[in-house]
């Protein structure tokens, strides 16, 4: 039953998510109208809040863009889009100086503080990773939510959660044109209460889709709604399949979603399995242990299915105690509350689902096929990853598209605040009943997460994903069945866009017909794998004829 109508625009800028991109958009927003940020649960329940790694950004004497460009190329393994690539290398240092401005601390060289502490992770060919110790997402989100609470014109509604977008079109005028969005509907979590909050520009900053899989390093939050939210309103998305597994996840009963960062790697530690063996050589003779992501991940996938162990070991142990603890702080105390002291013993780590490298697809200022809708951080698909992730490229691209897309707005507040037509009715809940059976979410969240772990993990075959599509659809259709009989609860909108999005993922996957980036598919070997087998192969024999001493 429609209860009324709402007139005007609540804010100037809608903003769905609190993570890096989220926050840095408001904060230059508010200088140009008002800001209203919802987001789901506490403000700093974010992936930002947890990235350990830091930020990549080229401000070494020995490094230049050109060698971040060719990197990040390299990564995305031919899907990258150049010009993105080149926007955001070269907007990095611009950026870093504006989180310094703001009172981010980044770490220092000792010995010549005019200069950063730079760290190097798998990937780069340069150290060019700007850090706070092995915390610097938390360091971010605490200085850009100190920001954003102390702002007159922003707004910060936690336990908030976006349901879905509100369109001219699902409003039934503007017809024949671009599809408009002039907000969303919101649940006030605390009140029970859904209302429209109705703004000019909607911004999408609502992380990634970790949870859609079993194992994951992602927090709770990361459902997947901006894509499936996009994907609703009719916008379009891309590049899902390209999902990135983490490969060293911390492997402990009591563990939950604990990542042992890349960067231990970047300072030497190596991957051991179950009997000591070091076994990189097998997989990148050249890179061993810095390989790209995808790589190391599979080549764990393989060594676990080879040995039938449960987890693989990094080991940094050889490296010196004082610099483990003072270089990994976080990492080191986490690990010891388990028992696990990194300085003496090798961690037991395993894969995860980490990253998403597609979303909604958007300009080179962030701008979704939607008009007044824009998607920036994790949700959006920019094209400056391709097919897979350099490390530490994800928090700059939040922070650059934030930029950009507030640089683009400005030009056009205006124009976006002429919107005619009818007001958006109040929520309406028809015949709906209190949802009293939470098993029902718990079962087929459950369902979709282990179905996306067994048969569309890191390992993809034509017939896992043709089971997973087949199970997945009886499962959608449940949801949406219970969309319009039950009252809406947080963990309901939660799966219902979990569901959404792991569709999306296996419709990608079916549709790519070979193994490129984080998609790996036996049915189509990579040519990329088969090329580089035969190069090692090569350049070993041509090695061993050549270099007698190793005889
Ligand atoms: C453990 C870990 C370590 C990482 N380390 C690094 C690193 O070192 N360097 C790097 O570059 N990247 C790293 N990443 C990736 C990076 O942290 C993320 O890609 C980035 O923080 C995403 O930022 P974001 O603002 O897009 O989303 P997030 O920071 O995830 O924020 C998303 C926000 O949206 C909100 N939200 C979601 N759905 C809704 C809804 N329906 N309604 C209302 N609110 C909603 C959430 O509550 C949250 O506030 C790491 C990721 C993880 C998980």
């Amino acid at each position: 039953m429609a209860v009324g109508t709402h007139k005007n625009f609540d804010a100037d800028f809608l903003v769905i998510g609190s993570g890096i991109a989220g926050l840095s958009f408001a904060l230059e927003a508010a200088e140009i109208g008002e800001v209203c940020i919802v987001t789901k649960k506490e403000p700093w329940d974010t992936a930002t809040n947890l990235a350990q790694g830091g930020i990549a950004c080229v401000l070494a004497p020995d490094d230049s863009f050109e060698l971040h460009v060719q990197d990040t190329l390299r990564a995305g393994d031919g899907l990258c889009h150049e010009e993105i690539v080149q926007i955001v290398v070269s907007e990095a240092p611009g950026r870093i100086e504006t989180l310094e401005r703001y009172g981010v601390r980044f770490a220092r060289d000792p010995n010549d503080p005019s200069r950063f502490d730079l760290g190097r992770e798998g990937g780069h060919s340069r150290r060019r990773i700007v850090r706070v110790e092995d915390f610097t997402g938390r360091s971010i989100q605490t200085v850009l939510l100190d920001r954003v609470t102390a702002h007159p014109k922003i707004r910060l509604m936690p336990h908030h959660i976006a349901v879905d977008l509100i369109t001219q079109g699902k409003l039934g005028f503007g017809r024949g044109g671009r599809e408009r969005c002039m907000g969303a509907y919101v649940l006030d979590v605390d009140r029970n209460e859904i209302r429209p909050i109705l703004a000019p520009v909607t911004v999408l900053a609502t992380g990634g889709a970790g949870k859609v899989y079993l194992y994951t390093s992602n927090p709770d939050v990361a459902s997947g709604a901006g894509v499936a939210m996009a994907y609703r309103a009719g916008a379009r998305v891309a590049n899902l399949e390209f999902v990135q597994f983490h490969p060293t996840c911390l492997f402990h009963p009591r563990a939950k979603n604990f990542l042992i960062s890349e960067a231990l790697r970047g300072e030497g530690a190596i991957l051991i399995d179950g009997s000591g063996h070091r076994f990189m050589e097998k997989y990148d003779p050249e890179r061993m242990e810095l390989s790209s992501r995808d790589v190391v991940a599979r080549a764990i996938d393989a060594e676990l299915k080879r040995s039938g162990d449960e987890c693989v070991f990094l080991d940094i142990s050889h490296r010196p105690r004082e610099f483990i603890v003072e270089r990994f702080p976080n990492i080191y105390r986490r690990c010891l509350e388990l028992g696990i002291d990194i300085t003496t013993d090798p961690i037991p780590v395993v894969p995860a689902a980490h990253y998403i490298c597609g979303g909604v697809v958007t300009d080179r200022d962030g701008f979704t096929d939607i008009v007044g809708l824009v998607a920036i951080g994790e949700c959006a698909c920019t094209g400056l990853h391709g097919a897979n992730r350099l490390a530490s490229n994800s928090l700059l691209e939040g922070l650059v598209m934030a930029h950009r897309a507030v640089k683009t707005c400005a030009g056009l507040l205006s124009e976006l605040r002429e919107i005619s037509g009818p007001e958006a009715p109040l929520w309406d809940t028809g015949g709906a009943v209190d949802m009293d059976e939470g098993v029902l979410i718990s079962h087929n969240w459950d369902g979709i997460r282990r179905l996306m772990w067994n048969y569309v993990g890191i390992v993809r075959t034509e017939k896992r994903l043709n089971l997973a599509r087949d199970q997945i659809t009886p499962m959608l259709n449940e949801i949406d069945r219970h969309y319009w009989d039950y009252i809406l609860t947080r963990d309901f909108i939660e799966l219902r866009n979990l569901a959404q999005t792991a569709d999306l993922i296996i419709e990608a996957a079916s549709r790519r017909k070979e193994s490129r980036g984080g998609h790996f598919i036996a049915d189509y070997p990579a040519k990329n794998d088969w090329e580089w087998r035969r190069d090692t192969i090569l350049k070993r024999r041509l090695n061993h004829s050549s270099s007698p001493h190793e005889r």
